[in-house]
């Protein structure tokens, strides 16, 4: 009897793991023809000034609408896509999104507007990057203070001497650096220091325990105000509640983003928003 329970458990686990492999393979395989077939797309969520709630800028986030396996989300694609080398192809569309909606919003609605874009280790080792974006910013003429990019601990971990290079040199061309889901890699302080941040974003996790006690709060408001000694503009990523909102306020954060606020909308939405929200502050 127990012999069998054990087949079975055995059959369990490798039933789970083929079907997490054709998963991933399926993935693979879709995603090869996803630009062409033009099934992803980007959203944008406003990223809002605490004290006045105005927007001045936006995340853009990818989306993925396959015709096999419906919307699949960009925390199980992304990672596939940078394995297999594919996210250099899809970020580049990405940005490329990213700079037309903004350089639109910009002359339509808001001068000042941002678009911040993630990008992941692999893009970051692509020799081409620089002289993709300068060529792109140009071609939309976006100024490069319009563009910000998202990157995480990862991309510093690398160690690779040409992603210190490449940080520096987008730092000089005037586009923005931030820093992505602080508080929940290693060693962040360090690398705040040693690298061009402009921005910090502070990781969800930690906003969603502000509320639940004083200590949870009183980490963010270290967080915000170490941020602040660095010079750094400070972004608290997933505020869902007014009470979140309230307490971010209290700890003089300047920026938010969240449901709360917008969840991350299609462009034409977004166009939308920005100018009922031009209208409310003109
Ligand atoms: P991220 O860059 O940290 O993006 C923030 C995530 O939090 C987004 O999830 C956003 O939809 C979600 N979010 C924002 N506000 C709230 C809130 O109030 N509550 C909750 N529950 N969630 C909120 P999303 O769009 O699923 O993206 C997940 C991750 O996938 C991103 O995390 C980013 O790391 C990656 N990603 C998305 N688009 C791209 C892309 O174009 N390129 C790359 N390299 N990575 C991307
Ligand atoms: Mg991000
Ligand atoms: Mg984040
Ligand atoms: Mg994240």
């Amino acid at each position: 009897h127990s012999k069998e329970q054990g087949r079975n458990t055995y059959n369990f686990y490798t039933n789970k793991m083929n079907e997490d492999v054709a998963r991933r393979l399926l993935i693979e395989e879709q995603l090869r023809n996803a630009l062409t077939k033009n099934d992803l797309y980007v959203c944008y969520q406003p990223v809002v000034d605490l004290k006045s709630r105005e927007i001045i800028g936006a995340e853009a986030l990818l989306r993925w609408n396959n015709e096999v396996m419906g919307n699949v989300p960009p925390d199980e694609f992304i990672p596939i896509a940078e394995q297999t080398g594919l996210i250099v192809a899809i970020g580049r569309y990405v940005l490329e999104q990213a700079v037309i909606c903004a350089s639109g919003w910009r002359s339509k609605y808001a001068a000042d507007f941002k678009v911040a874009v993630n990008i992941s280790p692999r893009q970051f080792r692509d020799a081409e990057l620089l002289e993709y974006l300068e060529s792109l910013l140009i071609q939309h003429n976006l100024p490069a203070s319009g563009l910000e990019l998202e990157i995480t601990e990862g991309v510093l971990m690398t160690g690779h001497a040409t992603v210190d290079k490449a940080l520096s040199d987008l730092h000089t061309m005037g586009i923005n650096i931030s820093m992505d889901d602080f508080g929940t890699g290693y060693s962040s302080l360090s690398y705040l220091r040693s690298y061009p941040f402009d921005t910090l974003k502070v990781d969800k996790s930690f906003i969603d325990d502000i509320s639940v006690d004083q200590a949870g709060l009183q980490l963010v408001g270290a967080a915000i105000a170490m941020g602040q000694v660095l010079g750094l503009k400070i972004i608290a990523e997933g505020i869902e509640t007014e009470e979140q909102y309230q307490l971010l306020v209290t700890q003089q954060c300047d920026y938010g983003q969240g449901y709360l606020f917008s969840k991350p909308v299609p462009a034409d939405e977004f166009g939308k928003m920005l100018e009922a929200d031009r209208l409310r502050f003109s």
